[in-house]
């Protein structure tokens, strides 16, 4: 019997929509190579195969593509056609760029695809359909995970205990997520009050499983997610979470030097947009920075847009903080409270720039415009595409969410996730 798959819908829809799309696979992406890989790429191009060496990086990633400033790749031709797949066919394509836009992970015996909204299509599928993030199962085919050897293993041993344990957390997460009588705000507090209660033994490298000590802390971290399960805790995490009133100028100043310096840097997709929030909220060069008068403009805009089409920003950002928690394991990150820290803080990010967009800016004032609706969706796919491919992988932005939380224990790492999820 084949092995099988989970998928969110949104991937069962996914084809590449190729010269429709209106960015390329090939701008704006880090694409490592591993050690084979990178042998096949000089022994078939010699000085032209354009690698960067990651000294000190693992056998998937011992090199990367050397991207032209700009962001695109070296390897794109003027018709925007990959010149390598072109020559050489698949087989010397990296592994990211045959695998692209799926993002594929085992678990054991049990596969993941999901994808990465750094694509537009992906992004429109993901975002936009209400049932888009629903798994669904089906018996292993090829076709949707082309190099099956490059794919992240994430099962692990018992002795692993924050890998071992994952899939039953991931699960809560998700479920926790989903309850969508509490605002995403509220169900982000949740998630941080519960990766605070198990931050003392639940983390990357903990002992506190090993052995003797195993089954206490297994019976302690059954009984935390049992508490969470419960809807009274939730309820009483959501009252006391909308009672706080959290001053938003310090993130909006955070969030405007991020936009500025990367957009120093990236393609005119992405500078056009970051100009256009930074424009809108008053905080672009030319004019005085005034960071609470920006957190007004941005609260007000989210109020007036939100009496209209309230409905359709909660179902974007439901589905974008479920697609996150199936796209990225926790486990990347060294605790589970750094991880619902940069949720926390992306979903900031993707707040402020898009009620910065400048369509969001024109819906504002006329939010009845016959076209408002579609315009609010084309906003929502640039913005978070853009954001996905030119920011959240970025050095600036893993710099920044690093400065603010360091390793990312303790509570005031927990005050850092709270004030992110009112923003
Ligand atoms: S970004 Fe997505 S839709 Fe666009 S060409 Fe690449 S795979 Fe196709």
């Amino acid at each position: 019997m084949p092995n099988p798959l989970t998928l969110p819908r949104y991937m069962t829809r996914f084809r590449c929509i190729a010269e429709r799309c209106e960015d390329s696979c090939c701008s704006g992406l880090k694409v490592p190579v591993s050690q084979a890989h990178a042998q096949r790429m000089h022994e078939a191009l010699g000085e032209e195969s354009k690698l960067t060496p990651n000294p000190g990086g693992s056998a998937t990633e011992s090199a990367f593509i050397q991207m032209r400033p700009d962001g695109g790749c070296p390897f794109l031709d003027t018709e925007r056609l990959c010149s390598l797949q072109r020559r050489h066919g698949d087989a010397l394509l990296p592994d990211i760029c045959a695998t692209f836009p799926r993002v594929v992970t085992r678990w054991g015996e049990r596969w993941e695809v999901a994808g990465t909204l750094a694509c537009p299509e992906v992004a429109r599928l993901c975002l936009l359909a209400e049932d888009s993030t629903q798994p669904e199962s089906a018996p292993l085919p090829t076709l949707l995970i082309p190099r099956p050897n490059s794919a992240r293993d994430l099962a692990r041993a018992p002795e692993d205990a924050y890998a071992f344990h994952a899939e039953t957390v991931r699960n809560a997460l998700l479920r926790w997520l989903d309850r969508r009588a509490l605002p995403l705000a509220s169900r982000l507090a949740l998630l941080g009050r519960f990766a605070h209660a198990v931050d003392d033994f639940y983390f990357q490298g903990t002992e506190a499983f090993r052995e003797d000590a195993r089954a206490e802390a297994q019976a302690r971290l059954d009984e935390v997610l049992q508490h969470f399960d419960a809807e009274q805790t939730q309820e009483a995490i959501h009252q006391d979470f909308s009672e706080l009133a959290l001053p938003g100028g310090p993130c909006v100043g955070l969030f405007a030097s991020l936009l500025k310096a990367r957009m120093t840097l990236r393609g005119e997709r992405f500078q056009g947009l970051a100009r256009g929030v930074l424009t809108s909220l008053r905080l672009d060069a030319d004019t005085p920075e005034d960071l609470d008068a920006a957190w007004r403009t941005y609260e007000a805009r989210w109020h007036h847009v939100a009496d209209t089409h309230g409905a359709r920003l909660e179902q974007v950002f439901h589905n974008y903080a479920l697609h996150s928690v199936w796209r990225t394991p926790f486990t990347d990150s060294p605790s589970l409270l750094a991880y619902v820290f940069r949720l926390a803080l992306r979903v900031g990010l993707l707040r402020l720039m898009l009620m910065g967009h400048p369509r969001l800016e024109a819906l504002h004032r006329e939010p009845f415009a016959p076209d408002a609706a579609e315009s609010l969706d084309l906003a929502v796919v640039e913005t978070f595409q853009l954001v996905a491919r030119h920011v959240e992988q970025s050095p600036e932005f893993l710099t920044l969410a690093e400065g603010l939380v360091g390793t990312g224990r303790g509570a005031q790492t927990l005050g850092k996730v709270l004030v992110f999820a009112a923003f």
